[in-house]
């Protein structure tokens, strides 16, 4: 399995000039990343866009956005666990991951000090969704449950997916990406998948680039298949990674290779520090629907969705004044399928979009 890194003056590819300029956002917000991410990086192109989800940048000290922007703590119903939409509980069953993406919305469980969301008992989650016969799909999250020991992951795993009504169990995880020895080194892990009854899994993986889906990422993805797991990715767009219809349409082929479905991006949510890695939704639109029209149907599938307090709400139009969206989740029964017409000039400007049409 790879080794975690979390000291920037370790990394052999980082003058000390730039280590030293960076140090100082690693006091805000940690620097993490495994030996194996840091092999994918190409060091000799200092705009790398691997390199730019990993190595702190300057720019993330900028003092805008929320440590909170979805208002996820409004939706806890038992400590670590949440309930949004009423068909979907979502329990942070880890406060760690291998690697530390630069663009979390998340990145407040990191922190130094503690943000008071303990992981969930789930004794009684399961009781939670025992009384709630609405909840037919769970969705462990993080953090990155595959940091947890797989003994204590899988026994979460089955006493969920016992459930009578449970339809699905998601395990969102970046491990395939961060370090994919860790899936394909763990056979109790895959044995436990393999035997699994009930509830169907799904592995929500989050490749940002198709670098990422290297030979060990691929075995890793096989061996899940395997045991009869679906395997769906999401990830954000973000500048200077993926935020091209080059980039993007790489992406989703090299999924569909995979046998990895396509299924959200993601607007960077407007989280402490991630200006510098948000694209405007505008923007992001078009580049999303440029590289899609390039693609064949299967890799074509996914959604451009913004998550914000009260939904997600898909991006699927544009006409020559709006930016169309419709709420795909909506938080509030009021919401449900409604339409918003977000005007090109706001639609273009980030923090704009969010101040002005975050219907929260
Ligand atoms: S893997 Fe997910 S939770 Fe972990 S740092 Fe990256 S975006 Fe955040």
């Amino acid at each position: 399995m790879s080794e975690s890194i979390t000291d920037i003056k370790a990394i052999p590819g980082i003058s000390t000039e730039e280590a030293e300029a960076i140090q100082r956002v690693t006091e805000f917000f940690p620097f993490r990343v495994t030996s194996h991410y840091l092999s994918l990086v190409d060091w000799n192109d200092p705009h790398d866009p691997l390199k730019r989800v990993v190595v702190p940048d300057e720019g993330e000290l900028k003092s805008d956005g929320n440590l909170d922007p979805s208002r996820e703590k409004n939706f806890y119903v038992l400590p670590g666990m949440q309930h949004k939409y009423p068909d979907t509980a979502l329990l942070l069953v880890s406060h760690q991951c291998a690697g530390y993406c630069r663009y979390c919305f998340r990145k407040r469980l990191f922190l130094r000090r503690s943000t008071g969301e303990h992981p969930p008992d789930i004794n009684n989650c399961l009781e939670y969704i025992r009384n709630h016969p609405e909840v037919r799909n769970v969705l462990l999250t993080g953090g990155d449950p595959l940091t947890l020991p797989s003994e204590r992951l899988m026994k979460i795993i089955r006493k969920i997916a016992r459930l009578p009504r449970i339809e699905a169990v998601r395990i969102g995880t970046r491990m395939l990406s961060w370090d994919p020895a860790r899936v394909i080194a763990d056979r109790f892990l895959l044995q436990g998948l393999n035997e699994l009854t009930g509830a169907q899994v799904y592995v929500m993986t989050h490749f940002t680039h198709s670098r990422e889906l290297c030979g060990e990422a691929l075995e890793a993805i096989r061996l899940l298949k395997r045991c009869g797991v679906s395997i769906c990715n999401q990830t954000p767009i973000i500048r200077g990674v993926n935020d091209s219809a080059d980039a993007l349409q790489d992406l989703f082929n090299a999924l569909v290779a995979a046998g990895v479905s396509p299924y959200y991006i993601f607007q960077v949510r407007p989280t402490v520090g991630n200006s510098i890695y948000s694209v405007p939704p505008l923007e992001a639109y078009m580049i999303f629907r440029e590289a899609q029209s390039r693609c064949s149907g299967l890799a074509a599938r996914a959604r451009y969705v913004i998550s914000h307090y009260a939904g997600k709400l898909h991006v699927c139009g544009l006409t020559d004044e709006h930016l169309v969206m419709v709420y795909h989740r909506a938080a509030f029964p009021g919401d449900r399928g409604r339409t918003i017409l977000v005007k090109r000039s706001i639609a273009n400007n980030s923090i704009a979009f969010f101040r002005t049409n975050h219907p929260g």
